[in-house]
């Protein structure tokens, strides 16, 4: 038996540690301990046994948390790779890759010892405990401990010390005296999601009729129904709690059957006509998925071109030969409605992950995954670490969208640890888009994806007609600054009139985006960041949108107290106001993240569209992403070129991409569509070339600036960003790198900077940046360590630095 075992601890720290393996245990590789840390116990995964003596003291392993591997040999590689690539702590990694949080909980309780029972007994007698040395109200707290314990088995460490107010000294001495006894109850518990149901026990006469329709109802329900569903089946409540005190009904709590969605499924799978294109696309990753062997495929398939179908179509191919996929979709994408669909067409073969599962639903489709009970995944970013086993496939759609990259430690980039993952399990990878991202069409003429595209709409639909409309011609004819352009606002009465459907883009919510003053001429700003704050009307408050500060909407300068402040610009809000006023008669609504609190909300407005309850839809990129709504013939874009002014070398390709997709919106019914572009860059290739559908233009421009800025894809990137609330220390730090970085040989890797970050204060803290390009990865991630193990010795915390590798914003 090994003597040693290796931990990786969810803490900001780049190695391992050991612990000793008493003889009672036996901890497995790729399950979870729970160890002693500095002075917590934290739950770790287990990378090695060993009997190699480590030099340091080592602590003992408290407790197995399981006793089957969580993480198999492939998902342990898939997670060092993640922490070696983007220089994350493996520990953090795997807690990212396990999400089992809900089933970890940290206990201590209290129980009364012998010695206890005899010292209260004796206190009780004498009203003092004379022996202590305790002040006389440590005596009367640990009087009041010994009570409350002896009336009950034990109790929660929390509990005791509300109930007795009891301060941890005072029971850590009563420990100490062997009064007391403390044990720590921390480990693992089923997360297991119950639901309230009622149980038919006895018919009966004697009933009123509401009454009868609920023993009717259970009856034919076969005997059980879920609380939930006596609101849908318009079954008295009241009724319910009379029959149960009856002696009718008995209502029990029994664990939650899964469900994937409650919406309506929209397309069959087995409906579906294939054209000749996706029947190409379809074979070439059957025959891949058939090898066995890693692939990579780049299915490059225009807006409407039922790449979709394509995905589902494959993975019923993997479920048919006994095997597992996975499918990512951007945050937005995974609608209930597209649960449904998958849902009708595999059944309870498929297991849901997203960002708005509560931690232990999300724990419960794990370990469906993890058994085998599910073979198909669906889900947002994380889910590319679903325990799936026999891999077949992984499908990445609109593998560009930014939602793939996780912003905070361990900044991973999904779609490229999927590929990894396809790579690690000899599985088929697919990368599907309307507008490619750089790297991965880059990658696909080099060959190192085989390139599938599908060049025309199903059921040859064209693309719609895009009209550019210069808003600074607009602006010269008519005097003054339009929101909505003549042109605009014509197109969208004709649509009107002929009872068709509209959408505007704005992509900037709230109503006025900046507050001046006009005396002294400086802007309101958030007291968090360097961003101006922005005016929400109906909410009557100003916001900051990066960081969620609110403040009441002023009437006087808050720097030089003066009356004349004024809102400038145009949000989503104004803009739903405006066309409420040009069009009164119109049936308008928003579509952002101040109307869509959930996935819900979002399904909701999409559906009023379709069942043409809606005239006009308002929103920001939100409404650009994938859905298929085919009575609008007609997408305004207003101010979407906003990003093209920014600080950031990928403003031109995310500029493309949105006015494609919305653009993509329209005309994919029988009526063709067409797109109003208002701009202020109309001569802007990413403008021109989105106006024109061509994507292989704007893709060859962009890389020729790529590869002269020696940008990815025609280099490594990483964004180093040194940050504090206190300016001085996010200063010091910043220059004590770059002297580091100025001294240190680094052939052929740029470092820029320290420089002040575009965004110089953000959620409080001050920001200095680094931009690090480099041909070699290696190179770049050693400059990068090396960087880190300094700042380590100089005592810069590791949590104050953000690495970010592949970073895809600079601000
Ligand atoms: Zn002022
Ligand atoms: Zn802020």
């Amino acid at each position: 038996m090994a003597e040693f075992c290796d931990v990786a601890l969810p803490v900001p720290v780049h190695s391992s540690f050991t612990y000793r393996v008493p003889d009672s245990i036996q901890p497995i590789v790729g399950g979870r301990v729970l160890v002693p840390f500095r002075q917590r116990r934290l739950p770790g995964v287990v990378l090695k046994l060993h009997d190699c003596v480590p030099k340091v003291e080592t602590k003992d392993l408290l407790r197995v948390l399981d006793t089957e591997p969580l993480l198999d040999g492939q998902l342990l590689n898939l997670g060092k790779w993640i922490a070696d690539y983007y220089l994350a702590p493996l520990g953090e990694v795997f807690r990212t890759m396990l999400p089992l949080g809900a089933e970890f909980k940290r206990g201590i309780v209290y129980y009364i010892t012998d010695h206890g029972q005899a010292a209260l007994h004796l206190a009780g007698m004498s009203g003092s405990s004379a022996r202590s040395r305790s002040t006389p109200q440590d005596q009367l707290s640990e009087f009041r401990v010994l009570e409350y314990l002896t009336a009950r088995d034990s109790a929660r460490a929390e509990t005791l010390r509300s109930a007795t107010r009891a301060s941890q000294v005072v029971l850590a001495n009563m420990v100490r005296k062997r009064w007391i006894a403390r044990e720590d109850v921390s480990g693992t518990r089923q997360a297991t999601r119950l639901v309230k149901v009622a149980v038919l026990k006895q018919a009966g006469d004697k009933l009123n009729p509401s009454q009868k329709q609920i023993i009717e109802a259970l009856a034919t329900a076969g005997g059980k129904l879920r609380l939930e569903q006596f609101n849908a089946l318009q079954l008295s409540r009241s009724s319910l709690n009379t029959l149960g005190r009856n002696g009718k009904v008995e209502m029990v709590e029994e664990p939650a059957e899964f469900t994937v969605s409650q919406a309506k499924p929209r397309l069959l799978l087995s409906n579906l006509q294939f054209n000749a294109a996706q029947r190409a696309a379809l074979e070439e990753i059957r025959e891949q998925v058939d090898a066995t062997n890693f692939s990579g495929l780049l299915l490059h398939g225009v807006t409407g071109s039922g790449k979709t179908a394509v995905y589902l179509a494959a993975m019923r191919t993997v479920l048919d030969v006994g095997r597992s996929a996975i499918l990512l979709v951007p945050e937005i994408g995974l609608t209930p409605a597209v649960a449904a669909d998958l849902h009708q067409a595999f059944g309870d073969q498929v297991a849901i992950l997203h960002s708005a599962l509560t931690d232990p639903e999300r724990a419960e489709q794990w370990h469906r995954i993890k058994r085998g009970d599910a073979r198909l995944v669906v889900g947002t970013r994380s889910a590319v670490f679903a325990p799936v086993s026999n891999l077949s496939l992984i499908i990445v759609d609109e593998e560009q969208d930014a939602s793939y990259k996780q912003e905070e430690m361990p900044r991973y980039h999904a779609r490229d640890v999927a590929v990894m993952r396809a790579k690690m399990a000899n599985a088929v990878v697919v990368l599907g888009s309307a507008t490619p991202s750089l790297e991965s069409y880059f990658n696909a003429t080099k060959h190192k994806y085989t390139l599938l595209e599908l060049p025309d709409r199903v059921e040859q639909r064209p693309l719609p007609e895009v009209e550019i409309v210069d808003m600074r011609i607009e602006f010269q004819e008519t005097g003054h600054e339009q929101v909505v352009s003549r042109k605009l606002a014509e197109e969208i009465r004709q649509r009107l009139d002929r009872k068709e459907q509209v959408m505007v883009l704005l992509n900037r919510r709230g109503y006025s985006p900046l507050v001046l003053c006009r005396t002294c001429g400086k802007p309101l700003e958030c007291k968090n960041c360097a961003i101006a704050l922005t005016l929400h009307k109906r909410s009557h408050r100003m916001e900051c949108h990066y960081c969620g500060f609110t403040s009441p909407v002023p009437r006087n300068c808050v720097h030089c107290g003066s009356d004349y402040v004024y809102f400038l610009g145009t949000g989503s809000e104004k803009l739903e106001e405006l066309l409420h006023g040009m069009f009164p008669q119109a049936r308008i609504t928003r579509l952002d993240r101040d109307t869509v609190r959930g996935r819900e909300d979002f399904e909701r407005a999409l559906n009023a569209l379709n069942s043409g309850e809606l005239d006009i839809l308002v929103g920001t990129q939100m409404i650009a992403k994938g859905h298929d709504i085919h009575r609008v013939t007609l997408v305004g874009v207003v101010g979407a070129d906003a990003a093209l002014g920014f600080p950031d070398f990928r403003a031109a390709e995310r500029t493309f991409q949105l006015l494609t997709q919305v653009a993509g919106r329209a005309g994919r019914g029988n009526t063709p569509g067409k797109v109003i572009l208002q701009t202020y860059f109309p001569d802007h290739y990413a403008v021109q070339y989105a106006a024109q559908h061509d994507f292989v233009g704007f893709y060859e421009k962009e890389l020729r600036f790529r590869s002269w800025m020696r940008y990815p894809p025609y280099s490594a990137l990483a964004n180093v960003l040194v940050r504090n609330d206190d300016l001085d220390k996010a200063l010091n730090w910043s220059g004590i790198l770059g002297k580091w970085f100025d001294r240190t040989t680094h052939d052929g890797i740029r470092v820029l900077g320290p420089a002040a970050a575009p965004i110089l204060r953000l959620k409080r803290d001050y920001r200095y940046h680094f931009v690090l390009k480099s041909s070699s990865r290696e190179r770049l991630n050693a400059l990068l360590r090396a960087m880190l193990t300094y700042a380590a010795q100089q005592k810069i915390p590791r949590t104050q630095i953000n690495v970010d590798v592949d970073a895809i914003w600079l601000m």
